[in-house]
């Protein structure tokens, strides 16, 4: 047998506010009838009995009293064992016992077993109005107190279900804390996998096991998404014993259900409205932890998935840099060599494969630099260099295509030339590969600017975001070489801006406008400046333009000699 189980706050624990239930038992019709008129005009909502095995029923219902009003001494049941039952249902229940044998061993009794209200027969109406009023008082009392004791054992629960991201370690501990909380004596966590079906199914002790009618159970929770609660029916085995009554508990977040509880006991009490309450709350979080443990567990395979990706990716630029490269230099040479022979038109379309075939070796050269930069292959081969000819160096390269489409260019360099030591190629690979951008990312006729400026007391206040913080600690005195390229061109998205220096990563709308390009350049512009001790900045505005900062550290020329060194 099997039934649908309120949510939490609809019925299990009295709710505020509603008119008290009270549930009068008597042996003797006259006293059931007086009592309900008068707690009826009260205000009360009365259920009365003369049948002790109807007022058990009754208060095994999903609809609790707040009051058993019960006569002690009845011909089929003593009212006593009736409060002891009531109670039992519900621990904070007001219960008042009508006697007309105040003897001693019946107090003691009652007060064992919780009964603090007597009213003795014969009793005035008013009195048995005032002993109700006040024992209500006490239940709501006794209520409150309960709440808070529920709370305090939720919250130690809910922590406990956060201290792990592990899914089996997590359905452990689900199973550990709603089996303290309910009481029950077995447990079992059905997983839902991918919301499908229930599959693996974890028991909360090793010989127990979930049979036909638990799994039955467990199903329909699953399906209807709602708790459903069991009886009279074999649901699980634990050491070689069936037990006959279960409650079964999806356990769901965000609309996910991540699984469903079930758990059983031999006593219908184990599973009482109260406690099916508690266990409905704590299912919740449940839920929500299963979900974020099961969330956690695809982040991780996604980032494995991602690792693997960006090895094969490491792995295809090796080696087709490395296949490449040799046919490239075959192809760049035997064309050189006839271009060299030849005249007029042939001579012409010799020079076009050539230009073409050297976009190939750059592109095929920016991926070996990048490579060996990443694996620390890269050398420095420091030399002494003026900062005006680099810039000129590079200006010169771009010459062509600054004036095809139209850009306005503006250098702004030191006017005594500015010498130190560094690493020609590289230099001249990061300003070429960030004027080459600020070219090709601003519409025609638009405004590129190039400035470099020694920085003499080490102090770096570069422009908008930090890409490549310096290896040294900044304001540390030493001085610094502060180059900066600017452009009025299409800027980049604030969201895109941390991943635009990722290999391969274009911003989506440069790749509609046809600007050509690989994705690799500012990967290599950030791995050549962090190679050279250097630091990068990014300043953009969408629609606006952008400004790549580049500062690279200002060595003196009679320090250091020009051979090769290790990274
Ligand atoms: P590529 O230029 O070959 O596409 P990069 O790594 O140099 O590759 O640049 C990555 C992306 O960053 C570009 O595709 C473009 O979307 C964006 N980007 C780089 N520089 C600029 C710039 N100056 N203005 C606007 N967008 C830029």
């Amino acid at each position: 047998m099997s039934q649908a189980v309120p949510q939490p706050g609809a019925a299990a624990l009295a709710t505020p506010g509603a008119v008290p239930r009270i549930l009068v038992v008597d042996d003797e019709q006259h006293m059931c009838d007086v009592c309900s008129r008068t707690l009826r005009r009260g205000g009360y909502e009365v259920v009365a009995t003369s049948e002790p095995t109807e007022a058990i029923r009754l208060l095994r219902t999903d609809q609790p009293f707040d009051l058993l009003l019960t006569d002690i001494k009845m011909p089929t049941m003593s009212g006593l064992e009736l409060a002891h039952l009531a109670r039992e249902r519900d621990p904070a229940i007001a219960i008042i016992i009508m006697t007309g044998y105040a003897s001693m061993e019946n107090l003691y009794q009652s007060v064992q077993r919780g009964v603090a209200d007597f009213i003795f027969k014969p009793f005035e109406l008013d009195q048995l109005r005032l002993a109700v009023d006040q024992a209500l008082q006490k239940r709501a009392l006794l209520q409150d107190n309960l709440r808070l004791r529920t709370l305090e054992r939720l919250l130690e629960s809910s922590k406990a279900l956060s201290t792990t991201l592990d899914l089996s370690e997590l359905a452990g501990i689900v199973l550990r804390v709603t089996l303290q909380q309910s009481r029950c004596r077995a447990g079992f966590l059905l997983l839902a996998e991918n919301q499908a079906a229930l599959t693996a199914t974890v028991p909360s002790a090793p010989g127990g096991q979930l049979l036909d009618a638990g799994r039955k159970l467990a199903q329909r929770a699953f399906e209807e998404q709602q708790p459903v609660a069991g009886s009279k029916a074999p649901f699980c085995e634990l050491e070689g014993a069936a037990l006959h009554q279960a409650l079964a508990v999806p356990l769901s977040a965000q609309g996910y259900v991540t699984g469903v509880l079930v758990l059983c006991d031999d006593s219908p009490n184990a599973l009482r409205p109260g406690v099916q309450e508690e266990i409905l709350l704590l299912a919740h979080h449940a839920g929500a932890a299963l979900r974020n443990a099961s969330l956690y567990g695809q982040l991780g395979d996604a980032y494995q998935r991602l690792q693997e990706l960006d090895r094969l990716k490491s792995e295809f630029i090796s080696i087709a840099s490395h296949e490449l490269r040799t046919p490239l230099a075959i192809v760049l040479g035997y064309t050189m060599m006839v271009r060299d022979q030849s005249e007029g038109e042939r001579r012409e379309y010799l020079q076009r494969v050539m230009d073409n075939a050297q976009r190939i070796k750059d592109i095929v050269d920016d991926m070996v630099s990048l490579r060996h930069l990443e694996t620390g292959e890269a050398q420095l081969a420091l030399e002494p260099l003026v900062i005006q000819e680099l810039v000129s160096q590079a200006i010169e390269r771009m010459r062509p295509v600054i004036a095809n489409r139209l850009h306005q260019l503006q250098v702004d360099l030191p006017p005594q030339p500015l010498r130190f030591l560094c690493d020609r190629e590289k230099v001249l690979l990061i300003l070429g590969h960030l004027l080459s951008n600020a070219i090709k990312f601003t519409p025609d006729g638009g405004r590129i600017a190039i400035r470099a400026a020694l920085q003499p007391n080490g102090v770096l206040n570069g422009a908008g975001s930090c890409i490549v913080q310096p290896a040294r600690a900044a304001g540390d005195g030493m001085p610094w070489v502060v180059i900066a390229i600017e452009d009025s061109g299409i800027g980049i998205p604030e969201r895109e801006q941390p991943r635009i220096f990722d290999r391969f990563y274009q911003v989506a709308d440069s790749l509609t406008r046809d600007h050509g390009g690989t994705g690799l350049g500012l990967a290599l512009v950030r791995e050549l400046v962090g190679a050279l001790g250097g630091a990068l900045w990014l300043r953009s505005r969408e629609g606006e333009g952008s400004t790549f900062t580049v500062a690279l550290p200002f060595r003196q020329e009679q320090a250091t000699s020009n051979s090769g060194h290790e990274l």
